[in-house]
Order: C-alpha cells, then sequence, then structure tokens
C-alpha cells in the first residue's frame, strides 16, 4: 500500500484532481520534488547569510539595521490576525513561489484535529480576522469548515485564492459559497497582461486567472459592496521591488477592466521574499546580491510599526506557531522565554503577547521601499 492509499478518500480525492495537467499551469516542480538543497530551510538561511553585504553599514543584519534607525526590536503585540496556513498542496507551481507549493507536496495538509485545536486558539485570542492561506487553502479537505466556524464566530476571513483553483470541478461553487459568507477573497496575480503573468506561473495561468475573474465578479465581488471585496494581490516579476500601489492599481482596473470586463474593489502589492523558490531563481539568474543589496539600501525605517509579524499568529498545516509566513517556510519559530517548539494547542495568548520576534535578512523583504505585509504596501508616501 502506498502513502497516498492510507490517507481518508477525501484527500486523495485532492491528490488525484491536482495531479492532472489540467488541474494547474506548471511554471516549475517543487524544490522539495527535486531534493534540491534549497528545500531544506536552513541551507536558505545560509545562503541569505553567505551574501556579502559587508560595505553596508547594517552589513546586512536586520536587527542593526533597526538600531541603527532608532527602532526597538521587534516585538509582538496582541494578536489582531489569525493566520492559518493550511498546507503545502497546491493545483500550481509558480516560479516566484515562497511556500515552495505544488501538487507533490501532499503530505503536508492539516488535519482536522490541528484545525480544531487552531479554533480553540482563536477563542482565547481578540483577533478579528482569520487569514486562510496555503498552498491552494481550498483543496484542504477541512477548509470549508474551518471557514464556516470562523464565520459563526463572527470573523472576517479572508481566503488567499490562486484563482485558477476555482476552476476545478469540485471547488468551481465556491465564488457563490464565498459570497454568502462574506469571505474576503485575495488574490494573487502577477500582471494585468498575459505575458508577464505566464512567466511567473506558467503558460495558460493569465486566461483561467481572467476566467476565475469573472466568476467572481458574476457573484457580486469586486463591486464596492463590503461583503464581497476583491482584492488582486501583486509581485513583481523579477528581481525588483514593487512599485508604486495606488498607481498599479489605477492602471490594473483600467487593463483589466477594457480588456476583459473584470472588476475588482482594491490592488495590494508586495515585494517577493529572498526565500524558497525565488531564492532559487534569484541564485540561478545571477540575481541573489543585486536583490538583497536593493532590499537591504532600501530599508525604510517608517515601515517597521507596520509589519505583520506585529500583530499576527502564523500557525504551519502541523500546527506550529510562528511570527509570520516567512519565519514558518524557514521554519523559525515563535520564541518564548527562551524556548520555541510550541503547539498551537499550548497556544496562551498572555504567554506570547510582547515576545520579541524572530528576525533574519529575509527581514528586508518586508522592510524595503515602501514595506510590504499582508496587507500590502505599509507606508507609501508616494501619492
Ligand atoms: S505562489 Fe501560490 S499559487 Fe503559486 S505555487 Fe505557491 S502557493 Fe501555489
Ligand atoms: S519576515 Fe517580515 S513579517 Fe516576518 S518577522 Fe521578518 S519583518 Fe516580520
Amino acid at each position: 500500500m502506498s502513502e497516498a492509499d492510507a490517507l481518508p478518500v477525501h484527500q486523495t480525492d485532492s491528490i488525484s484532481e491536482v495531479s492532472r495537467p489540467e488541474a494547474g499551469p506548471r511554471r516549475t516542480t517543487s524544490l522539495a520534488s527535486r531534493r534540491s538543497p534549497l528545500a531544506v530551510p536552513r541551507c536558505q538561511i545560509a545562503t541569505l547569510d553567505s551574501v556579502d553585504l559587508v560595505r553596508h553599514p547594517s552589513a546586512g543584519d536586520f536587527d542593526t539595521a533597526l538600531a541603527a534607525s532608532g527602532v526597538e526590536p521587534l516585538t509582538a503585540g496582541p494578536v489582531e490576525i489569525f493566520q492559518i496556513n493550511l498546507g503545502k498542496l497546491c493545483n500550481m507551481t509558480c516560479r516566484h513561489c515562497h511556500v515552495d507549493a505544488g501538487p507533490d507536496r501532499w503530505r503536508e495538509v492539516m488535519d482536522r484535529e490541528t484545525v480544531d485545536a487552531c479554533l480553540d486558539a482563536l477563542d482565547r485570542t481578540e483577533a478579528h480576522t482569520v487569514d486562510l492561506t496555503g498552498g491552494a487553502p481550498e483543496l484542504n479537505p477541512n477548509f470549508r469548515y474551518l471557514v464556516e466556524e470562523c464565520v459563526a464566530r463572527g470573523k472576517s476571513v479572508i481566503d488567499r485564492c490562486n484563482l485558477t483553483v476555482l476552476l476545478l470541478p469540485r471547488h468551481s461553487d465556491l465564488p457563490e459559497w464565498f459570497a454568502e459568507r462574506g469571505v474576503e477573497v485575495v488574490c494573487s496575480l502577477p500582471h494585468f497582461r498575459r505575458r508577464n503573468t505566464d512567466a511567473q506561473r506558467g503558460e495558460g495561468t493569465f486566461e483561467k486567472s481572467v476566467e476565475a475573474l469573472q466568476r467572481l465578479n458574476q457573484a457580486g465581488y469586486g463591486q464596492g459592496d463590503h461583503d464581497r471585496v476583491l482584492t488582486l494581490m501583486v509581485n513583481p516579476v523579477g528581481a525588483m521591488l514593487t512599485g508604486n500601489q495606488c498607481s498599479m492599481e489605477r492602471e490594473w482596473k483600467r487593463g483589466l477592466g477594457r480588456n476583459h470586463g473584470v472588476t475588482f474593489d482594491r490592488l495590494i502589492a508586495l515585494n517577493n521574499m529572498p526565500i524558497a523558490r525565488f531564492l532559487e531563481w534569484l541564485e540561478g539568474s545571477g540575481n541573489l546580491q543585486a536583490y538583497m543589496e536593493l532590499l537591504v539600501n532600501s530599508y525604510n525605517p517608517a515601515t517597521v510599526a507596520g509589519l505583520m509579524c506585529r500583530n499576527t499568529l502564523s500557525v504551519s498545516w502541523d500546527g506550529r506557531i510562528f511570527d509570520c509566513d516567512f519565519n514558518q517556510m524557514l521554519e523559525l519559530e515563535s520564541r518564548v522565554n527562551g524556548a520555541d517548539g510550541f503547539h498551537i494547542s499550548e497556544f496562551d495568548p498572555a504567554v506570547f503577547e510582547s515576545r520579541r520576534v524572530v528576525t533574519g535578512r529575509h527581514c528586508f523583504g518586508c522592510a524595503a521601499g515602501a514595506g510590504s505585509s499582508c496587507g500590502g504596501a505599509i507606508h507609501d508616501t508616494s501619492e
């Protein structure tokens, strides 16, 4: 019997669904499936630490940069956003993925027991928002149960959606299902032009994404209704910082509206994090040194107050606790009183509040330029 044969039927359904070639565009394969050294988080950290940044005043040390700009070390406040990463399973394998997600990551999917432990922990916080991410969170067999439970608790729910997953037969009713529950859909789409999007996410992604956006529009999303908010999330296609969020939103609204009749409510722009597959691409394309210099030279202390690790708790598919989704991918667990390795079932808000956030060189990705968080730019003063 194979490992997959031993799984519950609903999970084997998900695996066979996303393993078919038509399930999603494929830009690359996961680092894990290729047994790349960079599949190991400590190898990613070592690669970042090996970049020569000695000429910069902080020498590429994030905490030194904070101190030099008169900013206190990062500490977490009360949990406002409870972020749950439901697993690494995805129907796509985008080049820039910081999760190293893909169809082959079916072992790393949150089970029902851990989902329930998350709900118990959520009840111990004052968090107003539950932010569901992955992989493709919708592929987790417990996804709808979790959304229902969060909505019943009066929480705002965000689904971080890759769009193409909405075209899979078992998930094609999700636009209406989300609309009935007031779920905000945050969709990733690298560009409003086909060529740029397909370059990062795989041939045919753009066409599928536009079709999914049109379905969301038909369900009432993207038309200014507070209960049907459609947000587009954009990453640069290449080794550069993200552009100005306001002007991009205007440009994208024009481009998608005129050419495809698609409307959306707002656009958020994020820098690419130099970890996992984007790190592999930076290294392979000879851009790693220049990109890290760009991040470090663009450090902006005005972004620090808005960094997401200050008000977010991040839970991994196996229930471990992190300061953010990026630290989660680097296996840098939250530290409390000198210890780490906590499971969400042990979560006590009083103990975790005011903890010192675990940082590393990757943190410059959040604090460069206008800054970058799950909610987009942090300190955009250009318009
Ligand atoms: S970037 Fe998103 S859609 Fe692409 S492989 Fe990663 S999790 Fe999946
Ligand atoms: S990666 Fe960003 S959000 Fe995470 S700890 Fe560093 S600065 Fe905070």
